[in-house]
C-alpha cells in the first residue's frame, strides 16, 4: 500500500514501525477516596518529571546546543508553576478524581487558554504544556517514559513528536520520523534535517494505531511510504539506499584531506550556518571554515532586538565550535525579504532596492555597534571575522570602520579583551560593488562574493519571483565578468576573494572558479565533502 506525504528530510529507509500513541487521550476518570494520598501522588510524579527534564536538558544542551535544551529548562518551569499545580490539585479534591485524570483534565484546559492567546510565544506553550502533563501522566500510569530508544532500529511513526520527543531521539536506533501533522519547519523537520534522519510528514488520518510493527519503506526525498511493502518495492528503495551509501562512502575519503585538484591547485571549502547547530554540521561535514555565518536569524528569532549578550553568546559559541577555523560573521542582513516587525522598517515600493542590511546599520548607529560589540567580544574565543552585506560605496565601508573603530575604544576603555587583528570584509552583492571592487579593495581584509543578490541585481531578476526562472540564467557570462573582475581587484590589492552565494557550490562552475583564482568557496554544510570530491577529480 502506498501513501505520499511531504519528504522533509533526505534518505531512504526500510524497517519496521514503532507507533507511539497519545496516552493522555486514554485516561479515564476514576474516583478515589483518600484526596490526600491522590494529591501526594500528583506531587511525587510532577517532581520525578521535573527531574527527568533537567537531565534531559543537560544531556540535550552537549548533544545539540544549548538553545536546543532550553526548552526543557521552560518545561521544568512550567511543572513549578504555581496555577498549574493548584488547578491539578483543586481537581483531585472537588472532583475526588484520580491525579492522572486532572492531569490530563489540567493540561487540556490550559492548553486551550495558551492557544487563544494573542501573543504568539504564549500560543507555542499550548503543545509544551501538553508535553509536560504526558510526561507526568506516563509516570502516575507506571509507563516508562515514552521510549525513544530502542534495541533494534525502528521508524517511529506518531500523530506528531513533541519537541522534547525529537531531541531524545538516538541517530543510531531511529531509522526515519512519520507523522500525520507537522509542517516543513515545524521541530519534527528541523530536528530531522539537522540529525540526518530521513522524514515523511503531513501524512494525515491514514497514519494511526494501526500502523504499529508494520514492515516500512520510504523515501524522506520524494515524501513516497509503502506500508507492507513488496519484495520488488524494497528492492527499489534498497537499490537506492545502497547508491547513497556507496556515495557517502565514496566521500569519507576526502574528510581531513585538502582541497586540492591534481595539479595542485588548491581552494578553501568553507560552510554557510544560520546558528550554532549548524556550526556543528560544518564541522561534522569537515568545512575548513564558516564563510558566512547569517547573522540575522538571531534577529529573525527573537521578538526584539537581541542584547549583547545574547549576540556575543551565540558568536562566542560558534567561535568555539570551530576551534581555530575561522568564522565570518556577517552583520546584520535585514530588510528585503527577511523582515522582523520590531524593526518597524517602512513599507516600500522595492524593498530588495530598499532599506536593508548595512544601509539599515548606517542609519541605526546603536544598533550595529550592539551587534559589533558582541563580534569583537566574540573574537577573543577562536578566529573570527566580520563582513559587511550589500555594500554599493566606498563612503558606506568606512563610516562602518569608523563606527567599528569607535567600538575598539569603546572596549579599550573597559579593558574588554577583543582580536586587535579581526579582519574586516565585505560582500560583493551588488554590480556597484564589483565594478569599483579595485577601490573597495584597498579598504578591507577580504571580499566575499553574494552571488545570490549579485545575480538579482546584474539581470534584474527578483530573487523571489519564481515566474522569472527563464530570465535567471545563473551562468550568465555579466555575472562570471563581474566576479572575474572582483577576483582580480582583490589579487592586485593583495587580499583574498571567496564566493558564498548559492553558485559556490555549483560543481558545473568548480572549474571556472579555479581557474578564475577564487580563493574560498562557502556553501551548505552537507554540500562540503562532495565539491571537494569534485576539487579533488579535476
Ligand atoms: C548572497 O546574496 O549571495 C548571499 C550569500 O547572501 P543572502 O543569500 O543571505 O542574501
Ligand atoms: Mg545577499
Amino acid at each position: 500500500m502506498e501513501y505520499s506525504g511531504k519528504g522533509v528530510s533526505k534518505g531512504v529507509a526500510i524497517g519496521r514501525i514503532h507507533y507511539i500513541s497519545q496516552v493522555m487521550d486514554k485516561v479515564e476518570k476514576r474516583t478515589v477516596e483518600d484526596t490526600q494520598n491522590e494529591v501526594k501522588r500528583f506531587e511525587g510524579a510532577r517532581a520525578l518529571a521535573a527531574t527527568q527534564l533537567g537531565e534531559l536538558a543537560v544531556t540535550t544542551a552537549k548533544k545539540l546546543g544549548k538553545k536546543n535544551s532550553l526548552l526543557f529548562e521552560i518545561h521544568q518551569m512550567m511543572l513549578e508553576d504555581l496555577d498549574y499545580r493548584e488547578a491539578v490539585r483543586a481537581k483531585i479534591r472537588t472532583e475526588n478524581a484520580c491525579a492522572e485524570w486532572a492531569v490530563s483534565e489540567t493540561a487540556g484546559e490550559f492548553s486551550r487558554d495558551f492557544a487563544q492567546m494573542d501573543d504568539e510565544y504564549m500560543q507555542a506553550r499550548a503543545a509544551d504544556v501538553l508535553d509536560v502533563s504526558r510526561r507526568v501522566v506516563e509516570i502516575l500510569l507506571g509507563k516508562q517514559p515514552r521510549q525513544n530508544t530502542f534495541d533494534d532500529p525502528v521508524i517511529l511513526a506518531a500523530g506528531d513528536f513533541a519537541p522534547s520527543e525529537t531531541a531524545q531521539l538516538e541517530r543510531e536506533t531511529t531509522l526515519a520520523l512519520l507523522t500525520a501533522g507537522g509542517s516543513a519547519n515545524s521541530h519534527t523537520a528541523i530536528f530531522a534535517r539537522t540529525m540526518g534522519i530521513p522524514a515523511v510528514i503531513g501524512l494525515g488520518d491514514t497514519l494511526n494505531e494501526s500502523w504499529d510493527g508494520r514492515q516500512c519503506a520510504l523515501d524522506g526525498e520524494t515524501g513516497r511510504v509503502i506500508l507492507d511493502p513488496t519484495e520488488a518495492e524494497i528492492e527499489a528503495i534498497r537499490q537506492k539506499q545502497r547508491q547513497q551509501e556507496a556515495y557517502k562512502q565514496e566521500l569519507e575519503k576526502y574528510r581531513g584531506r585538502e582541497s586540492k585538484t591534481r595539479q595542485g591547485k588548491g581552494i578553501k571549502l568553507f560552510a554557510n550556518i544560520g546558528n550554532v547547530q549548524d556550526a556543528d554540521l560544518a564541522m561534522t561535514n569537515d568545512a575548513e571554515g564558516v564563510g558566512l555565518f547569517r547573522s540575522e536569524f538571531l534577529y529573525l528569532e527573537s521578538k526584539d532586538y537581541p542584547s549583547e549578550d545574547t549576540q556575543f553568546e551565540a558568536y562566542k559559541a560558534v567561535a568555539q565550535v570551530m576551534q581555530n577555523r575561522l568564522v565570518i560573521i556577517r552583520t546584520l542582513d535585514i530588510g528585503a525579504d527577511k523582515q522582523a516587525a520590531y524593526f518597524n522598517l517602512p513599507a516600500e515600493e522595492n524593498p530588495a532596492m530598499g532599506l536593508r542590511a548595512l544601509r539599515i546599520c548606517l542609519q541605526r548607529p546603536e544598533v550595529f555597534k550592539t551587534q559589533l560589540r558582541a563580534i569583537y567580544r566574540a573574537s577573543a574565543f577562536g578566529r573570527v571575522a566580520v563582513m559587511l552585506p550589500m555594500v554599493t560605496s566606498l563612503w558606506e565601508v568606512r563610516r562602518a570602520k569608523e563606527l567599528a573603530a569607535e567600538v575598539r575604544e569603546q572596549l579599550d576603555g573597559q579593558g574588554v579583551a577583543y582580536d586587535r587583528a579581526m579582519p574586516v570584509g565585505i560582500m560583493v552583492e551588488t554590480p556597484a560593488a564589483a565594478v569599483i571592487s579595485d577601490l573597495l579593495a584597498k579598504e578591507v581584509d577580504f571580499f566575499s562574493i553574494g552571488t545570490n543578490d549579485l545575480t538579482q541585481y546584474t539581470l534584474a531578476v527578483d530573487r523571489q519571483n519564481q515566474s522569472l526562472d527563464a530570465f535567471c540564467d545563473t551562468h550568465h557570462e555579466a555575472v562570471l565578468r563581474l566576479i572575474q573582475t572582483t577576483v582580480n581587484n582583490a589579487h592586485a590589492a593583495g587580499i583574498w576573494c571567496g564566493i558564498c552565494g548559492e553558485l559556490g557550490a555549483d560543481e558545473e562552475l568548480t572549474a571556472r572558479f579555479i581557474e578564475m583564482g577564487v580563493d574560498e568557496l562557502s556553501v551548505t554544510p552537507p554540500a562540503v565533502l562532495p565539491l571537494r570530491k569534485r576539487v579533488c577529480e579535476l
